[in-house]
């Protein structure tokens, strides 16, 4: 079981867990242990539907699927060369940017940048800009990461938009800073059948006129592939810690 398929494992056998104390309330005759057990078991049970769902992946498939052991054909040199930006690049970038799709993932909870990028949000949008959240249902490690992350550095509910609102927009945006996120935005979930995430839906960041991703090097996501957003012409790298490297950009934007 691949690492971040723990929390589908954790789940189900929380939800187990429920379903026995139901099963011991029916033996000892105890209805407070049997409406309990239920609700721990249900409650397990579908949260870990909602979590292979949203990877369209069967539970058997996530149980014994080995999710992230392909990485053996090292395509990587076919992927091309890919272009780092600096501060003061995508500091500009943003500034002159009017509709920008923020798209987080693991790698902003890791670096707990949420407080940062809500800074960052309301500046391009004092300068005239419009923002916006693109919230993939698996980004992260558990479903509703990025939403609480967000809502504890008190983006706006409406700027947050799910897949299938925002998938649209890529195409009329500016720019799409993805913020440490990689298999929520990898093009080979539509292009290759033979990828481990290949069925899963993804955001179209790649229709974006500018792409700019904060990660910290080039590292695989949880998925353990190759993602080649990264090689687009369109796109810039921006590497470091997404709360440092926010902080840089925010100073950028500023003018400082
Ligand atoms: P990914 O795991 O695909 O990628 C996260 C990226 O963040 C990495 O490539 C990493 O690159 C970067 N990163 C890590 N730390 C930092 C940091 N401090 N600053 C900046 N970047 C950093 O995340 P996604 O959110 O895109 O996708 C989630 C994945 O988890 C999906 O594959 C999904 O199927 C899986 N999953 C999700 C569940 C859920 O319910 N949400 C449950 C189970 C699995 P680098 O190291 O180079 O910085």
């Amino acid at each position: 079981i691949g690492g971040a398929d723990m929390p589908v494992v954790v789940s189900m056998l929380n939800s187990y867990s429920g379903w026995a104390a139901a099963a011991t309330g029916f033996m000892l005759s105890n209805d407070l242990l049997i409406v309990t057990g239920a609700l721990v078991g249900s409650s397990g049970a579908i949260l870990s539907y909602i979590m292979c769902r949203a990877m369209n992946r069967s539970f058997r498939n996530v149980l014994f699927g080995a999710f992230g052991q392909l990485d053996e054909s090292g395509e990587m040199g076919e992927m091309g060369s890919i272009r780092s930006a600096s501060y003061d690049e995508a500091g500009e970038i943003l500034k002159n940017s009017r509709l920008v799709v923020i798209v987080p993932g693991y790698g902003m909870a890791v670096a707990q940048a949420q407080h940062a990028v809500r800074e960052l949000a309301e500046l391009i949008e004092h300068r005239g800009g419009r923002v916006r959240f693109a919230i993939h249902p698996v980004a992260g490690r558990m479903p509703g990461h990025m939403n609480v992350l967000l809502a504890e550095a008190n983006v706006p509910y409406d700027h947050l938009f799910d897949l299938d609102e925002i998938n649209s927009e890529f195409a009329a945006c500016d720019v799409a800073l993805v913020l440490g996120a990689n298999d929520v935005t990898n093009p080979a979930a539509k292009s290759d059948p033979g990828s481990p995430i290949y069925g899963m839906p993804i955001l179209n960041v790649a229709d974006a006129e500018q792409v700019i991703v904060v990660k910290r090097g080039m590292a695989t996501g949880f998925a353990g592939i190759e993602n080649e957003l990264f090689y687009l012409d369109k796109t810039s790298m921006l590497f470091g810690d997404a709360k440092s490297v926010l902080a840089q950009v925010v100073s950028e934007v500023k003018g400082l």
